[in-house]
């Protein structure tokens, strides 16, 4: 169960940090996506849920195995850079603890 807790808090983080991303970078409204943003959400989504890793790792972005096409990676790795600093603002028991997890890997 604890498994099942975990990969559900990723989803929602990376969902999260998307929606930040979007919303600032493409101007969508609130709780709307781009769809090339919601092509990632489904792609990270899918990803999350058939991640085999789940146990020892513990975000998708601090995996030493991503397995991230490498463009849909790329746009992560930007959705990231950005929502990661603005999550502080947003939500900072979520913000805090996914730093904590990639920094203690
Ligand atoms: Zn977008």
């Amino acid at each position: 169960m604890e498994l099942e807790r975990k990969r559900k808090n990723e989803q929602e983080m990376v969902e999260k940090m998307i929606h930040i991303y979007c919303r600032g970078k493409h101007k969508s409204k609130k709780g709307c996506l781009c769809p090339q943003c919601q092509a990632l959400a489904d792609y990270a989504r899918a990803r999350t849920e058939r991640c085999p890793r789940m146990a020892e790792k513990t975000f998708c972005s601090a995996c030493p195995h991503p397995c991230y096409k490498p463009q849909l990676r790329e746009q992560m790795k930007q959705v990231m850079r950005y929502a990661g600093p603005r999550m502080l603002l947003h939500d900072p028991v979520a913000a805090v603890r996914h730093l904590v997890l990639t920094r203690s890997l």
